[in-house]
């Protein structure tokens, strides 16, 4: 928790003027048998009470995100829209369908055997694209779950996704799609946002061999 009051301070300062941003570093220690589900539950209840930023003001429930607390594969998307916003939980309504189409069809796998999660765990007004302030915010909490879980792979579904966990700013998701990048000792394959293929449904073939190439590393 030190690190939440740490996080604190600095937002007040920053209300003060300052401005700091350091990138955070990918250092994931290896799995170990340490009770990830009791710090993840923690972890959540301190995003219960966050207010960093102003989108705290207009969530009805954070989305933290859920899961296998010991997953091989955590997925990361965008933001919470307004029907997670309602329930509390990620990826549902239309591109939640897909991912879990994609997750049980593709991957074999039941979804609750992955890890879900998003940049952001409130909703943004207007479901906007995160902005820099936002996701910063919401950093710390990404990545302490990364940190918890340990996953061997983590799929960011989108750009935004991609380019705030990295923060690699100037990418396009389609050329970088599908690649397998070190990230830390973990392997990184971006892909397309699920909400792309409802709008784009030939691209779903580039999907497929993405998720075919993350079955693999399995
Ligand atoms: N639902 C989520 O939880 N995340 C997204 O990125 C989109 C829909």
């Amino acid at each position: 928790m030190e690190r939440y009051k740490l996080l604190k301070d600095l937002y007040s300062h920053k209300f003060f003027g300052f401005e700091y941003y350091d990138d955070i570093k990918p250092t994931f220690k290896q799995k170990t048998s340490e009770n990830s589900l009791t710090s993840l539950l923690t972890l959540e209840s301190t995003v219960k009470q966050c207010h960093i930023c102003h989108l705290a003001s207009s969530r009805k429930n954070i989305v933290f995100g859920e899961g296998n607390e010991n997953a091989d594969i955590i997925f990361i998307g965008e933001a919470p829209g307004a029907l997670e916003d309602e329930s509390g939980h990620p990826f549902v309504g239309r591109s939640g369908d897909m991912l879990t189409k994609i997750i049980t069809n593709v991957l074999e796998i039941p979804r609750n055997e992955v890890y879900i999660t998003n940049i952001l765990k409130c909703r943004p007004h207007n479901n906007a694209a995160p902005t820099f302030e936002e996701a910063s915010s919401c950093k710390d909490y990404l990545f302490t779950q990364i940190e918890l879980i340990k996953p061997k792979i983590i799929v960011t579904l989108g750009a935004t996704a991609y380019k705030y966990l990295t923060n690699d700013m100037d990418v396009s998701v389609s050329k970088i799609r599908g690649s397998i990048i070190e990230f830390g000792s973990i392997k990184l394959i971006p892909t397309y946002h699920p909400s792309y293929l409802l709008r784009n449904p030939s691209a779903k073939k580039d999907l497929l061999e993405d998720i075919k190439k993350v079955k693999a590393l399995l």
